[in-house]
């Protein structure tokens, strides 16, 4: 048992069947999550014979074990966690002026085997608990003495795989009395599971949406990113213009650039055609070199044109800029190897 597992509803319950009064279930809710406590003993207004029972109980309220942390100059730190059954998972904190940003995994691995991405290339291990999802978030606010204002599903892992744990976590986070994170904080990167993006159409819980496309034509997509042949292009696009229509919200299209791969002129008129008219936005990735391939980033005055191609056909697009590549921690580098 975890209380990092459970909703303050299922922690009432819990504390219900063991004939502990319900407004116990506020204070701990408190401490975890206002007060980011990791211990029994910080929680001082808990009667001690309580909190002793919760302790002969084997109650945890911390699922993570802190391997290391590292720092980039720029302040962008990449942490790595142990889980209780000593398998290893990556997260990134990015700090800027106006916010605090965690990206969170969501698998031990990643079993999507997209070529560019060094996450996949151990294949999946398996999905994360409810607890050691919110934990990565707790134990970096606690380390960093930080309030964390933004978080994204873009670490280890595919989000859309493990639908019900990282909804729920989500659905404590954004609770008042958990984190009171707003949906608008909370963003989900997404490989393309087209049944994952139309449930998420219909969720109570309105976050922002990412698709890695990468390639524009399914040919060149099925090369890149082996689920395509699954949920090809045309049919993720569909899923995402109802999940446009259903929302009213943006998508956001990420398009890691790969020197002569899928960075040529004709990648770029295929990319304008497929997303002309739709309510979204272009993330444009330099791409982040990992070992063993070939695949180099594209050319500065290239990114530089595809930036430009798209927002002079009206799709409006950004440059995503690079942060903690020095430290493996960039967008694809995640491995846990520390
Ligand atoms: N599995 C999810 C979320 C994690 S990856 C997904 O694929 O969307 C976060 C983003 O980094 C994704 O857009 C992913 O495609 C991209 N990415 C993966 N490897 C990369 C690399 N080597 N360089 C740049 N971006 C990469
Ligand atoms: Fe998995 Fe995303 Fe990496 Fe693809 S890009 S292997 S889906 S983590």
């Amino acid at each position: 048992m975890n209380f990092k597992n459970l909703s303050f509803t299922e922690l009432q319950e819990y504390l219900k069947e063991q004939n502990i009064p319900v407004y116990r279930g506020r204070q701990i809710f408190n401490w975890l999550y206002q007060k980011k406590a990791f211990s029994w003993d910080e929680m001082t207004d808990l009667p001690k014979e309580l909190r002793r029972r919760f302790i002969d109980l084997n109650v945890g309220i911390n699922s993570l074990r802190l391997v290391s942390r590292i720092r980039d100059n720029d302040g962008t730190e990449k942490y790595l966690f142990e889980l209780e059954d000593q398998s290893k998972i990556e997260s990134v904190y990015l700090p800027e002026s106006d916010r605090n940003t965690v990206c969170f995994s969501t698998q031990v691995g990643c079993g999507m085997g997209c070529l560019f991405c060094a996450t996949g290339r151990n294949g999946i291990v398996r999905n994360l608990t409810v607890g050691v999802i919110i934990d990565q978030i707790l134990n970096i606010s606690k380390l960093t003495g930080t309030q964390i204002t933004n978080i994204v599903a873009m670490g280890q892992g595919e989000p859309l795989l493990n639908y019900e744990s990282l909804m729920k976590t989500l659905r404590i986070l954004n609770d008042p009395k958990g984190l009171g994170l707003g949906a608008r904080r909370i963003t989900i990167s997404t490989c393309g599971i087209i049944p994952g993006v139309l449930k998420l159409a219909e969720a109570d819980l309105q976050v922002n949406l990412a698709i890695s496309l990468h390639a524009a034509d399914n040919q060149l997509r099925d090369h890149l990113m082996p689920i395509n042949k699954k949920y090809p292009l045309e049919k993720l696009l569909e899923a995402c213009d109802h999940y446009i229509a259903k929302t009213n919200r943006r998508v956001t299209f990420e398009y890691a650039l790969i020197d002569g791969i899928n960075d040529r002129k004709e990648d770029l008129q295929r990319l304008i055609k497929l997303l002309t008219g739709k309510l979204c936005h272009v993330n444009l990735i330099p791409f982040n070199p990992i070992p063993d391939t070939n695949f180099r980033r594209s050319n500065p005055k290239t990114i530089a044109e595809f930036a430009a191609g798209l927002n002079s056909a009206h799709i409006e697009t950004t440059v995503r800029k690079e942060r903690g590549s020095a430290l493996t921690a960039a967008c694809g580098q995640l491995q846990s190897k520390g």
